[in-house]
């Protein structure tokens, strides 16, 4: 056990269960514990700085101290420490912030519902998808299409439709009505010499062959990124989004946009529906909504929608679903100012500005033997790692190699994600073309380490 006793990670795995963690590894190696922010940098217990260029979990827009936040969280703890939304009451923030939610995101998005994660805002999603079809006496029409690879989160509706393994497996996952389609990543699941629009056409024909299969009176709503981001961040090929709308409508299925990592300026655009041409009927966010610094998500709904939800809860009653938190008022102050910031700093084009720093920088390594394929778009962006370059073969078993990059790329100062075997790329949205520079740096040394090392455990040319 290398963990120091008495150490506050020691400590941490006497009484800590950690999500999205291997618990057996934690006991033997500890976490490493961070104690304050400083900018788009942490600082662990004993005072080694990272730059964080993940963001955290792709959530921490301007960085881990902007004093604003503080301060915005600090007043409305004074004056309205908390309040509700139920039955004909909210407090003054909330006002503010649905307000300011539906001015910003586009304009067929009227009303907007609060939670506090991106899991629960999709469940929200299904759920609401489910009461307006039985409000407008379509009580068969109730499944969800998701897409392989996609992430929407870990409750049970939301863990029905992440379609990873990791996340379903011995969670008697996925429930019934949620179906899943195609992931257009191409440069994995295209077929020999498939050109992308062929592919593109290909995985629309195929969402159209589902929709008939199953029956379009029995399917009510397809969710899907913008760009998928915990999947590997892929970026769809041009006109997917397009094509597949176009089904969608043909078969009077609503889009749901999640737009939980690639809202508020993640790819050049305020929102990834912009960057990629999406119409959703309802939209989904969380994380950079606050910057993080408080839990708060929501989901916006079309006027259709709304007028069927709104019709249902005068004739039930009410409309009986919403948390405890729903539109807690410190969250909506801090999400509040969080918006106002990002407004004055224009960060749509500060992201534009820098991430051709960060694009470009990262497909210098194109040429590695290690890289397979370097992606993505505005400030998130992801290297996948393979055995083979010449075959695509991945490294057996998935993650090892990825892992060890990370390891690497963090004892050099930089904190990246390994998903799979795909480095990814989301820093603040602060950050300055000279940091990018330090993430690129590190990730070349790591890069070269991970393929010394990779060689040495006789990794690669598996196929
Ligand atoms: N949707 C997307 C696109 C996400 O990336 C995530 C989290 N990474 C979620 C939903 C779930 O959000 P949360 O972890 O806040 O429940």
């Amino acid at each position: 056990m290398s963990v120091r006793p008495n150490s506050a990670a020691s400590r941490d795995i006497a009484y800590h269960l950690h999500p999205y963690t291997n618990a057996r590894k934690n006991e033997d190696e500890g976490s490493l514990i961070l104690d304050r922010g400083d900018g788009v940098y942490v600082v662990d217990e004993d005072g080694n700085r990272y730059l964080e260029a993940m963001a955290g979990l792709w959530c921490a827009g301007l960085g881990f101290s902007e004093q604003r936040l503080v301060d915005a969280a600090t007043k409305q703890m004074s004056k309205l420490p908390y309040y509700h939304s139920f039955a004909q009451k909210t407090a003054t923030p909330v006002v503010d912030l649905a307000e300011k939610v539906v001015q910003i995101t586009p304009p067929q998005l009227t009303k907007v519902f609060f939670a506090n994660s991106g899991s629960e805002a999709n469940d929200t999603a299904v759920k609401m998808v489910w009461y307006y079809n039985n409000a407008l006496g379509r009580p068969e029409k109730k499944k969800v299409i998701s897409r392989v690879k996609g992430y929407h989160g870990v409750t049970i509706a939301a863990a029905s439709l992440t379609a990873m393994p990791y996340v379903q497996t011995d969670f008697d996952v996925p429930i019934p009505n949620i179906i899943h389609t195609g992931c257009p990543h191409h440069y994995r699941f295209a077929e020999a010499g498939e050109s992308e629009a062929d592919f593109t056409d290909r995985l629309t024909r195929e969402l159209e062959e589902l929709i008939l299969k199953e029956g379009p009176e029995t399917v009510a709503a397809f969710i899907g990124e913008p760009l998928q981001g915990a999947g590997g961040v892929i970026v769809p090929p041009e006109g997917y989004w397009a094509k597949i709308q176009a089904v969608l409508k043909k078969y009077d299925v609503l889009l749901i946009a999640d737009e939980v990592i690639t809202g508020f300026g993640r790819t050049g655009s305020l929102f990834g529906c912009e960057t990629f041409g999406l119409q959703p009927d309802m939209m989904t966010m969380a994380k950079q909504l606050s910057s993080a610094y408080m839990p708060i998500s929501a989901v916006l709904v079309s006027d259709a929608i709304y007028q069927a939800i709104a019709d249902n809860s005068a004739k039930l009653g009410s409309f009986g679903h919403g948390y405890t938190y729903s539109a807690h008022p410190v969250s909506a102050a801090v999400a509040l100012e969080t918006l106002k910031i990002y407004e004055e700093r224009d960060i749509v084009a500060h992201v534009r500005a820098v991430a051709p720093r960060l694009q470009d920088g990262l497909r210098r390594f194109a040429d590695h033997p290690l890289v397979g394929e370097v992606r993505g778009i505005g400030l998130i962006a992801a290297v996948e790692l393979v055995a083979d370059k010449a075959s695509k073969a991945p490294f057996e078993p998935v993650g090892k190699v990825g892992a060890y990059f990370a390891g690497r790329a963090q004892a050099h100062g930089v904190i990246f994600r390994n998903l799979g075997d795909s480095i990814a790329c989301c820093p603040p949205m602060i950050i300055t073309e000279a940091e990018i520079d330090e993430v690129l740096d590190a990730f070349g040394k790591a890069l070269e380490e991970t393929a010394a090392w990779a060689a040495e455990q006789g990794l690669g040319k598996v196929a």
